[in-house]
C-alpha cells in the first residue's frame, strides 16, 4: 500500500511541477500594487552605498549642529517634530520593500525653524523639515507626507548616489575606465575622495526629471500604505506653485513644479487610492482597540 501511494506521489508530481511552471509563467502579468517606475541607474553601483551614508551621516550633524546653535532645532517635544516624527513613523514600514537597507538605516526626523519652503531626506534617512514649508502652506498631514514620502523615495532610490556615481565619471575619475565599471569592491582611494567631495554637495543635488517623476510617485505610493490621502500631492504642488507667485520656495528650484507634474500624480491615483482605502480602513478597524487601558 505504501508503495503504492508512492507512486500516486510521483505520478502527482508531474501535474504539481506543471501547474508551478505555468505559475512563474504568468507571474509577470500579476504586477505588483502600485506605481510602476523603472530600474534603478546602474551609476549608483560606482559608488559604495555605505560610503555615501557616512557623508550624509556627517553633513546631517553639521546641519543640526548649526541649528543647535542657533537655537533654530526643534526640541524633541515640540509639537511639530512630534507630528513630523509620527508620520515618518507610519510610513518608515512601507520602505523597506523599496531599498532592503533602509530597515537598517538609522533614520532620524528633524525640524529647523527657517523661513525656507524646503525639506529633505539624505541618504541613510535623515531627514529635516525646515518650519517655512509647514508655516507658509499651511501643510495637512497629508501634504506633509506626500513632501516626506517624495523625499524618502529619493534616498531609497539612491538618486544622490546614481548622481554622484555620474559624476565619479565625469569628473576626472574617467581614467580609472574599465576597473572602476567592473564594479566598485576594492575601488582605489582616490574615487572615494571624488565621492566624499561630491557628497559635499549633497544639500544642494539637482536631480533630474526622470528621479523627480519616480520620486512623485513612490513617494504617493509610501504615503497611501501608510494610511495618508495621495490626493494631497494635488493640492500640495497647488499650494508650492501660488507660494512661487511670491518669493520662489527653496524646495522649487530644486523641484520644478507645473501642470505636468500634478497630472502625472492625478495619472498615477488610481494606482494608489485603493491602498489608502486598504490602510484607512486598518487603521479605522485598529484604533478602538488602541482606546483599550
Ligand atoms: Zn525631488
Amino acid at each position: 500500500m505504501v508503495t503504492g501511494k508512492r507512486i500516486l506521489a510521483q505520478r502527482l508530481r508531474v501535474p504539481v511541477v506543471a501547474l508551478l511552471l505555468s505559475a512563474a509563467a504568468i507571474a509577470p502579468a500579476l504586477a505588483r500594487e502600485g506605481v510602476e517606475v523603472g530600474e534603478r541607474s546602474g551609476f549608483a553601483d560606482l559608488v559604495p552605498a555605505q560610503e555615501l551614508e557616512q557623508t550624509a551621516k556627517a553633513q546631517y550633524l553639521q546641519i543640526l549642529n548649526t541649528a543647535a546653535e542657533q537655537r533654530a532645532l526643534g526640541p524633541p517635544d515640540n509639537a511639530q517634530v512630534r507630528r513630523l516624527r509620527a508620520i515618518a513613523q507610519k510610513i518608515i514600514p512601507f520602505t523597506f520593500e523599496w531599498n532592503e537597507r533602509a530597515s537598517q538605516w538609522k533614520w532620524e526626523v528633524n525640524l529647523v525653524g527657517s523661513n525656507q519652503i524646503n525639506a529633505f531626506c539624505m541618504p541613510g534617512g535623515k531627514i529635516v523639515f525646515y518650519t517655512g514649508i509647514i508655516k507658509t502652506l499651511a501643510l495637512t498631514d497629508d501634504e506633509v507626507a506626500m513632501v516626506m514620502g517624495h523625499e524618502i523615495a529619493h534616498a531609497l532610490r539612491e538618486h544622490a548616489r546614481e548622481r554622484v556615481g555620474k559624476s565619479t565619471i565625469t569628473s576626472g575619475a574617467a581614467r580609472l575606465g574599465g576597473a572602476l565599471l567592473s564594479g566598485w569592491l576594492g575601488i582605489p582611494s582616490s574615487v572615494m575622495d571624488i565621492a566624499a567631495q561630491q557628497g559635499a554637495n549633497l544639500l544642494t543635488l539637482k536631480f533630474g526629471r526622470e528621479d523627480e517623476s519616480e520620486a512623485d510617485l513612490v513617494g504617493m505610493e509610501l504615503a497611501a500604505r501608510a494610511g495618508f490621502d495621495p490626493r494631497a500631492g494635488v493640492s500640495l504642488w497647488q499650494k508650492m506653485s501660488a507660494a512661487n507667485k511670491g518669493a520662489p520656495p527653496q524646495w522649487l528650484s530644486t523641484h520644478p513644479s507645473g501642470n505636468t507634474r500634478i497630472a502625472e500624480i492625478e495619472a498615477n491615483l488610481p494606482k494608489v487610492m485603493p491602498l489608502y482605502e486598504r490602510a484607512r480602513q486598518a487603521n479605522a478597524a485598529q484604533a478602538p482597540a488602541n482606546k483599550a487601558p
